[in-house]
């Protein structure tokens, strides 16, 4: 590419946003060579927290999603991982394997110091992804403001996250930080202008704002509502773009998790210390993060408690049971270890608190146990949770029109990606959701976690 290339690629992108795309119907590889377009083509587009409802709400204008329910197929709510949260969620979209297999337990992962960090890096991903899988085929992927990205094998990339070395796209065009691609507007922009400069085969497009909206004001709230419909508008410009390449292009919308309205957040660490101080003369274990005998990991609707010495786990076990019986703590269950195992978390920890709905877990370490939100929303409950069941939508060639596919399990997605770019699924995936002549939803399939 040469140097005055990104500045082209900005005033492209500019006008791509602006006016009607240009039906191109050749495309520009990265090294400048022309390349005609193929049938193998996928946009993956994930409206952070979009809960199905939203699209059966008739107060709502989404006619680019609507739209593509008409024309394509449908769930009527996918469920999710342990815990429903952005980055384990999204990582199962394209790995098609729980957070227990990928690894990528939460948004942030605490450090030796009890300091959460947030997962950034695609190397933190323990199980091979689609990325994995059409990287060497020859096909070539795209993925815009995609949570793990950094450093991952992405021809053209734009991570949400410190871009340091994360792309040939990011290190050629040096952004002010304010303009990283944090902004839907420019994710739409930026995915609109790699569509029609590059033509990649795969492209995964992530929006956050609706996800921003429903956790300051909560789900049902005017602001989520306006910003479902902006985003709408959005998904709308990337489709013409890459209909305009691409007219046989798969378009799958998905999303991440759903959303419950929060009224009180507790913080379980609270009386949890009170109780190891009343306790008091317990010397049990080394403590293995920064002298603390437990961790309580918020996941916001969850909570995994780590315990690093296990002769301490009966006591805290006993204590989280005498704060489940507690009303005023909003405790819905406790998974033991083995349980968590089986519900696909992450097996650092000892146990995991899962929520009422209503409720969430804070990380406050001091203050009062249980503070009152007077607006507002979260996730991360349990995933048989049906308030945190996510979106999936999708059309294309020999996709039923107007179909609805019921209820299906989040990990079908991957291998049903793979399979529509005719690419073997990597060891592991589960099964793909049926895509000769129609999709049929394999239900047993999301039961048998
Ligand atoms: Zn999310």
């Amino acid at each position: 590419m040469s140097a005055l290339s990104p500045f082209r690629a900005i005033l492209c992108g500019v006008f791509v946003a602006t006016l009607m795309p240009c039906a191109c119907g050749m495309a520009q590889t990265a090294s400048g060579e022309e390349r005609h377009a193929t049938s193998r083509h996928v946009v993956i587009i994930s409206v952070d927290g979009l809960k199905p409802e939203f699209l059966f709400r008739h107060d709502l204008k989404l006619p680019a999603m609507r739209g593509l329910m008409k024309q394509g197929t449908y769930a009527r709510g996918v469920v999710g991982v342990t815990p429903t949260v952005t980055f384990p969620s999204h990582t199962t979209i394209i790995s098609g394997v729980t957070p227990s297999r990928h690894g990528i337990c939460s948004n942030a992962h605490p450090d030796n110091d009890g300091h959460l960090v947030s997962y950034a890096r695609y190397s933190e991903i323990k199980s091979p992804t689609i990325l994995d899988a059409v990287h060497g085929t020859g096909l070539t992927t795209a993925a815009i403001g995609w949570p793990v990205t950094v450093d991952a094998p992405v021809d053209y990339l734009i991570t949400p996250q410190a871009p340091d070395g994360a792309s040939p796209l990011a290190r050629q065009i040096s952004f002010p930080d304010s303009l990283r691609a944090v902004d839907d507007d420019a994710r739409s922009i930026w995915a609109s202008l790699i569509i029609k400069r590059y033509n990649p085969n795969l492209m995964l497009l992530h929006f956050n704002d609706l996800d921003r909206m429903e956790h300051k004001y909560g789900p049902d709230s005017d602001e989520a509502a306006q910003t479902a419909q902006r985003i709408d508008a959005r998904i709308d410009a990337v489709i013409v773009m890459e209909k305009a390449l691409n007219p046989d292009a798969t378009i799958i919308v998905v999303s991440d998790h759903g959303f419950a309205p929060l009224r009180h957040d507790v913080a379980l660490s609270v009386p949890l210390r009170e109780a190891l101080d009343a306790n008091g003369t317990s010397e049990a274990g080394s403590d293995k993060r920064a002298g603390r005998r437990f961790l309580v990991w918020s996941t916001d609707g969850s909570a995994y408690v780590l315990v690093p010495d296990a002769r301490d786990r009966p006591f805290i076990q006993t204590e989280l049971q005498r704060l489940k019986n507690r009303d005023d703590m909003g405790i819905d269950r406790i998974l033991s270890e083995t349980e968590l195992a089986q519900a696909g978390g992450c097996p650092d920890a000892a146990f995991m608190v899962g929520m009422k709905l209503g409720w969430g877990v804070s990380g406050a370490v001091d203050g009062p146990a249980v503070r009152d939100i007077a607006h507002g929303g979260t996730h991360g409950y349990l995933p048989d949770q049906p308030s945190m069941r996510s979106t999936f939508i999708m059309t294309g060639p020999d996709i039923a029109h107007d179909h609805d596919i019921g209820i299906i399990d989040m990990r079908q997605i991957a291998p049903t990606i793979l399979h529509i770019l005719g690419v073997a699924p990597e060891p592991g995936m589960v099964s793909a959701l049926g895509v000769s002549g129609h999709v049929r939803a394999a239900r047993s399939s999301a039961d048998a976690r």
